[in-house]
């Protein structure tokens, strides 16, 4: 018989979500309008260091919402981290915009400042000025954000933190997806708390926020009948999904605290294996470790894909990391700016399965199947 599956990252109840959900049953709120949306909302705040907050139904409509709220329009260029998930560069392209891919530093495999910087004087000398730079968290850890901003101060371009991977992680004790003018969450169902599939787009600025929530529920101008002079979106998160969040934010602490376990536990078991390396956090970053990813070395004798699919064949699924976006076919006439360290990391990299509702037997399954691999 098959071993049981186990997956890379898969959703985690609690022990409130049902009562909530219930909740909302009982009060017929099925709608995307309601008391646990509201309190959804006032929960994350109190987490993202009190900023507004708009729930949406996804992530990737939070990243277009801030793009819109930016003023990103047809045939601007917006900067975006290479490597990362097509989320996160998709909405440039719903704006008529074009994205322009920044590769990843080593150390956190986030945005490149250098890079950033080069692409930035180059774009200006060829008489176009970025609008939005759209930089990434990836894995839950937090991209060198000082850098970042003195780099996008300079130039007076601000900046949305793609934070989907990065809810409960920290930069110098704050919160991911508060650091700059627009922060976005991901709800979806493999992240590390979800509602099934849900976002959120944060801000400082309370305005920015009243009118994301306008635009997400159609635009819909203050008179009885129907008015409208903005194009509206179907963005908002239903009352019910909210009702599941309420539940995952009590439980987001446990979660960031057992995936950070996951991360130590696999470092501590593989650290005999010297072909696999792991990322560790700089001084004042702090991961939630959302997916554990090594790293192969180049002579490994075991190749990323060799790894992947010994695990595959004993029902363990692991993922290639990111593929960078400028090597993607949609993005291939997209600019990229860059020494090529996505693409290193896209070939030496693997995820690991990571969700908080592993079991010790089946970290011990997994540890047995890479050391297997490399003892072959
Ligand atoms: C998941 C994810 C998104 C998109 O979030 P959805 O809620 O799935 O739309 C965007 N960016 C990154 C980096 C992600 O991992």
């Amino acid at each position: 018989m098959e071993n049981k599956k186990i997956w890379l990252s898969s959703p985690h109840m609690g022990d409130n979500e049902f009562k909530y959900v219930t909740e909302a049953f009982d009060l017929n709120w099925i709608a995307p309008v309601g008391p646990h949306l509201n309190d959804f909302e006032t929960n994350l705040s109190k987490i993202s260091d009190n900023k507004h907050v708009a729930a949406l139904g996804s992530g990737t409509s939070a990243i277009h919402l801030a793009l819109i709220l930016l003023g990103v329009e047809r045939n601007d260029e917006v900067i975006c981290s290479s490597f990362t998930f097509s989320a996160s560069a998709n909405p440039i392209v719903y704006q008529g915009a074009t994205p322009v891919f920044i590769d990843s530093e080593i150390d956190t495999w986030n945005m490149c400042p250098e890079s950033l910087e080069i692409a930035i004087r180059d774009r200006l000398q060829n008489g176009i000025k970025p609008k939005v730079i759209v930089i990434v968290h990836l894995y839950g850890m937090p991209a060198k954000m000082n850098e970042i901003i003195a780099v996008a101060r300079k130039y007076n371009i601000p900046i949305i933190e793609d934070a989907a991977e990065g809810l409960g992680s920290n930069y110098f004790n704050q919160p991911l997806g508060t650091l700059t003018e627009f922060g976005v969450y991901s709800f979806n169902g493999n992240k590390i708390i979800t509602t099934s599939g849900g976002g959120a787009l944060i801000s400082s600025n309370e305005d920015s926020i009243k009118k994301a929530k306008f635009l997400a529920t159609q635009a819909r101008d203050n008179a009885p009948h129907y008015e409208h002079s903005h194009i509206g979106y179907n963005y908002r998160l239903s009352n019910v999904s909210a009702a599941i969040g309420l539940g995952q934010l009590e439980v987001l602490q446990e979660r960031v605290e057992k995936r950070r376990e996951i991360f130590d536990y696999y470092k501590k078991e593989l650290s005999d294996i010297k072909e696999i390396s792991f990322v560790d956090e700089p001084n004042g970053f702090y991961s939630n470790r959302w997916l554990t990813t090594i790293l192969l070395s180049e002579d490994s004798k075991v190749s990323r894909e060799d790894l992947r699919l010994n695990l595959q064949f004993d029902n363990i699924e692991s993922r290639p990391l990111w593929k960078p976006m400028h090597l993607q076919p949609i993005f291939s006439s997209c600019k990229y700016y860059g020494t090529n360290n996505a693409e290193y990391l896209f070939k030496y990299g693997l995820c690991l399965p990571s969700g908080s509702n592993m079991t010790e037997t089946d970290l011990r399954r997994i540890i047995t199947n890479i050391k297997r691999s490399f003892e072959k």
